[in-house]
């Protein structure tokens, strides 16, 4: 989704941290799919103006959004989720020479199968879904529970390259995980317990709000 605008505004985007910078580069020349720079720029405002007191993140792959949340919110503890082992190795070690350390709790495990070690820290302010596409509304529907009154869950790539907008696509990987996402944003747009708005930065980020009962 990258088009003349969002390069116009990331263009603009003041330079981070050199530790942050660093990891940019890693992540693109590794392809680890970290948050598209306008993206994060927009879901770390998001959380300034909504001030959480902790976070759940699912998907650290190697801990630069996790950093940048634990940077852009100092008072905010973040528990972040990662499955990979060699990302989770990464993430360790990065989280580990920052100043973040104690901010950051990173789990290691399948998301789906570690939820009694995810409740133990919660409940959350905010839940970030970033992990695989396909699995979203697992993902939401497990951990939401967790969310505390007035809670926000972000959802990332919920357009996905623009491939939602796609009426044919040749792979059968990609087509089917399109669908997915495509299930998952009409779920959600019409959730009764939450009001969604799915704004096209990044590689679209699904913002809804948990109604309270
Ligand atoms: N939030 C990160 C990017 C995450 S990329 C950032 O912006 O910096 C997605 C990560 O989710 C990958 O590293 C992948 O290994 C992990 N992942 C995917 N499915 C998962 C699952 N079910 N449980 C835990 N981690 C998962
Ligand atoms: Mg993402």
């Amino acid at each position: 989704m990258k088009d003349r605008i969002h390069s116009y505004i990331e263009s603009l985007i003041k330079e981070r941290d050199l530790l942050f910078q660093e990891m940019e580069s890693y992540a693109s020349l590794h392809n680890v799919p970290i948050m598209e720079l306008s993206g994060i720029e927009v879901l770390l405002q998001l959380l300034r103006m909504q001030e959480p007191k902790r976070i759940l993140e699912i998907g650290t792959a190697i801990g630069y959004s996790a950093m940048r949340m634990a940077q852009a919110l100092p008072e905010t503890e973040i528990v972040t989720i990662e499955r990979d082992d060699e990302r989770y190795d990464l993430a360790i070690q990065n989280i580990t020479k920052s100043e973040y350390a104690s901010q950051i709790n990173i789990l290691k495990g399948d998301a789906l199968d570690i939820y009694q070690e995810v409740k133990d820290f919660g409940p959350y302010d905010a839940i970030f879904i970033d992990a695989a596409k396909g699995q979203y509304m697992k993902f939401f529907e497990l951990y939401t529970p967790l969310l505390s009154t007035n809670g926000y869950v972000y959802t990332d790539n919920v357009l996905f390259k623009g491939l939602v907008t796609e009426e044919t696509i040749e792979s059968k990987r990609i087509r089917n995980l399109v669908g997915k996402i495509k299930k998952y944003n009409e779920w959600l747009m019409n959730h009764d317990h939450y009001l969604t708005t799915i704004v096209p930065v990044g590689d679209g980020l699904a913002i809804s709000k948990k109604m309270s009962e």
